[in-house]
């Protein structure tokens, strides 16, 4: 018996090792693991004072590879009811979010020539910080969201928005009206459990010319500058260009250009149009981002088989940091409250012990608690009143942006320290 079992664990994953789950696009079993981060609260569930009391619910933080589709994915350990019913994250609150929107937002307009008899979609239009723009310039919009607390900020500054989430249903209804020229969804695509009924929708809701436009962080650059905090149970999917093109392909959507840009990271903006759409020929970066992919090895196991490895040594590399500062008898707090502050924090185990406090712009969330780690977050001007002398940056792809408006923390010595993709301390 023993021998008949060792010789399937030599040719098959055991079952102590493989998902039971199956991938979200393709329907494969996934049996392999992309990392393992534990088990973690959902990042944005900040608590208030009475809650810190509570039993706090905590699910496995462990992705996975398809090996047919290649698509890194998290099971729905958490649905998407249960995370974006009431979401904190208010996009309005970050300046070069805001100058990235309006910069897109009047190149669409005079690329793709809209006008007052155009309609624009926004497919998880937050708080309308987007399509506000539109609205400007009297072009037709429609955001949905379905975070009612959300939406409500956008009505109010005069951006029509459904409260629903989007897929093939939705779709038909807004299509029974009129289809849309435009259709954005910007950091939506890695949040939807069903992403074929999402893309399907996509599809049935553009015009026969329309154009639709999609921003999502890049897996090579996840993998390549080890971003693993990234990682949450928001997001569902962690797409390369290959497996995004594969996914639209199969809904009849054709990817016919695409820009790399530095927001989250390092995101990609894919244009998409109807397959048979003769008039948006492919361009050459399509072909040579496919062509650097495959270079890197997206289509291959082993290269997403050695990313674990590289998180679990960040994470002994941060704790030696901040056991030695402690040790020597600093004082650190945190900047910022982002939703990858909480994957970094509760994977590596970094509690008030290490960081006295953590400060954050939005007032939605100050006077709250992180998840799971419960680090009170207070408004920023803490920082002055209590000179650290470190401050640990936690939303670190906004970095140049909050080293500019903490340079005063340089008054009394205090330093920045920078925990990805390793840590690194900025005088
Ligand atoms: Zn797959």
């Amino acid at each position: 018996m023993a021998h008949a079992l060792s010789l399937v664990d030599a040719t098959t994953p055991s079952a102590e090792h493989a998902s039971g789950a199956e991938c979200r696009f393709c329907a494969a079993p996934l049996q392999h693991t992309f990392v393992d981060l534990g088990m973690s609260p959902l990042c944005e569930s900040y608590l208030d004072a009475g809650q810190l009391q509570n039993m706090e619910p905590f699910y496995p933080l462990h992705v996975w590879i398809c090996d047919r589709c290649f698509l890194v994915q998290l099971q729905e350990y958490v649905s998407g009811e249960a995370i974006f019913h009431e979401y904190a994250y208010f996009s309005s609150y970050s300046d070069s979010w805001l100058a990235h929107a309006r910069r897109y937002v009047a190149r669409m307009i005079s690329e793709l020539r809209l006008s007052r008899t155009s309609r624009v979609i926004e497919i998880a239009s937050n708080d309308g910080y987007l399509l506000q723009y539109f609205v400007e310039k009297k072009i037709p919009v429609l955001g949905i969201e379905p975070a009612a607390n959300i939406a409500k900020a956008a009505v109010a500054r005069g951006v029509p928005t459904l409260v629903e989430f989007f897929g093939q249903g939705s779709a038909r209804r807004l299509a029974a009206s009129a289809r849309a020229d435009l259709v954005i969804g910007n950091n939506v695509l890695a949040q939807v459990p069903d992403v074929n009924d999402f893309v399907a929708g996509m599809k049935i809701v553009l015009a026969p010319r329309g154009v639709i436009t999609m921003e999502f962080p890049h897996l090579l650059r996840l993998v390549a500058e080890n971003q693993f905090d990234t990682i949450y149970h928001e997001h569902y999917s962690y797409f390369s260009f290959l497996a995004v093109t594969r996914i639209l392909a199969a809904h009849g959507l054709k990817i016919y250009d695409v820009e790399e840009l530095d927001t989250h990271g390092g995101s990609l903006r894919i244009f998409a149009c109807h397959e048979e759409d003769p008039l948006r020929p492919v361009t050459p970066r399509v072909d040579a981002l496919r062509l650097r992919e495959d270079r890197a090895g997206v289509a291959d196991l082993t290269y997403y088989a050695e990313f674990g490895e590289r998180v679990r040594e960040s994470k002994r590399k941060l704790l030696e940091f901040l056991i030695d500062a402690k040790r020597a008898g600093k004082r650190i707090a945190g900047y910022g409250a982002p939703g990858k502050g909480n994957t970094l924090l509760n994977y590596c185990g970094i509690r008030s012990d290490f960081v006295d406090y953590t400060v954050d712009r939005s007032p939605y969330k100050q006077g709250k608690y992180l998840p799971g780690t419960h680090i009170p977050i207070h408004a920023p001007e803490r920082i002055r009143e209590t000179r650290p002398d470190y401050v640990l940056v936690l939303p670190w792809n906004l970095q140049e942006e909050i080293v500019e408006q903490l340079a005063y923390i340089r008054e009394w010595g205090g330093q920045f320290v920078i925990p990805i993709p390793t840590v690194q301390v900025i005088p």
